[in-house]
């Protein structure tokens, strides 16, 4: 077994899928192995990744935040600065690149918000493959500036009508089409999630995020005598986290928080937090993880203001790191969020992605806790551009309704 693949991590992971993916999941495998053991082949990532991707991506100190706060210095990783605004284009660039290395002309993706969907396409369009992205009618309806983007691309965003016409369903879709297609198609999974080999890939194509962090830490903090003493992530699927995390995974500092979406609060049902005692062990689309499921073992609806972290289960690998206590779990309300992303708008010039302003609420608590002499970096896993309607509705809802109809009108 390589370095790279595990299949399992402790209980979870797996492969569960029908007869007929065997064969082009035995085939990703072996392609992502070897590749990854190939210096060419991260020559041509890295050259993508620093002309086209927008990497390194900076490390910001937030002064004036930290000294209101008063305790730990709180350092914060654009991943926000990246091209099309998040993280996800990391695990894109990865898996096209590898899917080109396999002879595939076809990506097929699914997409919930559509922020996975605008990152494939981005790739797609860069590296001249034909790209469908499946999406639930319902999402197509509430996130109509991603079907723009997508389209403006050159991909197809093809509407999923089937069950509640939402990402779970527009999963088992791409699937459906995989099936029939993979002799010239590669499925782009966009979390770190689904069958393995995908957990494993996943994680690989974002550990760029824990690689830069660990250097930036080496040359921005250390010299200051400062102990890191956390990082902290919001779990959607939880590639954000899993790729910031992995080069620290196996030492045991520093601290690794995860911070899932606690909604309305967990006490109301309108929740995305897995962790800490809420989720239960499951199969469901291909792998083994936690889950939020009901009395009769069916997934359960989720909530959360931000629209990718609303999954109602989590990557198997951060499954296994929570029961092990490797990473530790959190979670931030969808006021505490929105409440963070405008301390951090006010005072350091930067706009989280709501996902990533739930990292952004648990590093103020925690900075409270601990000492000047102290640090903690947050993953800025995207940009709050794309959140303009949800956030613009939730901070200055009649002024944001007022030009809308006026738009309307033009
Ligand atoms: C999709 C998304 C997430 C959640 O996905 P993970 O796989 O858990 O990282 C977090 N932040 C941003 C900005 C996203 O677009």
């Amino acid at each position: 077994m390589s370095e790279y693949y595990h299949d399992y991590f402790g209980e979870f992971g797996g492969r569960y899928v029908a007869e007929v993916l065997r064969t082009p999941l035995d085939e990703l495998e072996a392609a992502f192995v070897e590749a990854m053991d190939d210096d060419a082949f991260h020559d041509e990532l890295n050259a993508i990744a620093s002309t086209f991707v927008g990497r390194p991506t900076p490390m910001l100190y937030a002064e004036n935040s930290s000294r209101e706060i008063g305790g730990a210095r709180i350092y914060l990783k654009l991943e926000g600065l990246a091209n099309t605004g998040a993280h996800k284009i990391n695990n894109a660039v990865g898996q096209v690149l590898l899917a080109k290395r396999m002879g595939k002309s076809r990506i097929i993706a699914e997409t919930g918000a559509g922020q996975h969907g605008v990152a494939t396409a981005a790739v797609c369009a860069k590296m001249g493959l034909e790209c469908t992205v499946y999406m639930g009618e319902v999402d197509i309806a509430r996130q109509r500036p991603n079907v723009f983007w997508m389209e403006l691309f050159g991909a197809k965003v093809a509407p999923v009508t089937g069950g509640q016409r939402t990402l779970k369903d527009a999963v088992n879709e791409a699937l459906r089409d995989w099936a029939g297609s993979f002799a010239n198609t590669h499925y782009l999974i966009g979390s770190a999630l689904g069958p393995s080999p995908y957990p494993d890939m996943v994680r690989e194509f974002q550990a760029v995020v824990g690689r830069e962090t660990q250097a930036q830490i080496a040359s921005m903090i250390d010299p200051l005598g400062l102990k890191t003493t956390a990082l902290v992530a919001c779990v959607g699927g939880g590639s954000n986290a899993i790729g910031f995390f992995a080069p620290f995974l196996k030492a045991a500092t520093p601290r690794l928080v995860g911070v899932e979406a606690g909604g309305r609060g967990t006490g109301t049902g309108q929740h995305a937090a897995r962790m800490l005692g809420l989720g239960r062990p499951g199969i469901v689309q291909g792998y083994k993880s936690l889950f939020l499921l009901d009395e009769d073992g069916q997934v359960q609806d989720t909530h959360s203001v931000s629209a990718g972290l609303d999954y109602p289960g989590i990557g198997p690998q951060l499954a296994s790191l929570g029961m092990s206590g490797r990473v530790e779990f959190a979670r931030a309300t969808d006021a505490e969020a929105l409440e963070a992303l405008q301390f951090f708008a006010r005072r350091e010039g930067v706009i989280f992605a709501l996902e990533s302003a739930h990292g952004a609420a648990e590093a103020i608590r925690l900075a409270r806790e601990l000492s000047p002499a102290e640090a903690i970096v947050v993953n800025m896993s995207g940009r709050g551009d794309k959140d303009l309607f949800i956030t613009a509705h939730e901070l200055n809802p009649d002024g944001w309704r007022e030009f809308l109809i006026q738009e309307a009108k033009r």
